[in-house]
């Protein structure tokens, strides 16, 4: 599916793309949305190592994420279900150690580009499905697995 960003404010002094002219900060409620790019990899459940703090990623995923298009299955009342899914916002994401290396919010927190396949710059939603990032078809859902059977399932250890 081809996707071109909108909603911006377009500034008639400076032709850059809004994630590349605003910070996290003064982007508007749409335009921070859109810069979400569907890995899901934040909605993989994690362990942390008690006695270092540090944290994994399994390819266990929450029970409301959609396990093919990695999408929230019910985004605006996911609180009703998940209480402690995490919400971003621009304050919060620099405090997020384990927010993927990939994760746009974390990229343009950082001062990094977007990634080529990021549908913002290649136009494609499923750009990061075919580029490997997500985990489209590669995970199960929490309701499948034990709790005690998550250790087993281990898939990379986050950055912080
Ligand atoms: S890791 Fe970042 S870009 Fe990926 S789904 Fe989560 S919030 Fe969106
Ligand atoms: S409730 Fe939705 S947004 Fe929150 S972790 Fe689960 S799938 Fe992701």
């Amino acid at each position: 599916m081809a996707w071109r960003w909108q909603y911006s404010d377009m500034d008639p002094n400076d032709p850059r793309p809004f994630w590349e002219r605003k910070t996290l900060a003064e982007m508007n409620p749409q335009e921070w949305e859109s810069l979400c790019d569907g890995c899901g990899l934040c909605c993989l459940q994690k362990l942390e190592d008690e006695s270092d703090g540090v944290v994994y990623f399994t390819d266990v995923a929450c029970k409301l994420l959609d396990l093919q298009s990695c999408r929230c299955s019910d985004y605006p009342g996911r609180r009703r279900h998940v209480s402690d899914c995490v919400s971003l916002d621009a304050a919060v994401v620099p405090s997020i150690g384990w927010l993927p290396r990939t994760c746009a919010y974390r990229l343009l927190a950082e001062g990094k580009p977007l990634r080529r396949w990021h549908h913002l710059v290649c136009g494609d939603t499923q750009a990061v499905h075919a580029a490997g990032i997500s985990r489209s078809g590669r995970m199960v859902s929490e309701v499948d697995v034990p709790l005690e059977d998550w250790e087993d399932r281990i898939i990379f250890r986050s950055r912080t």
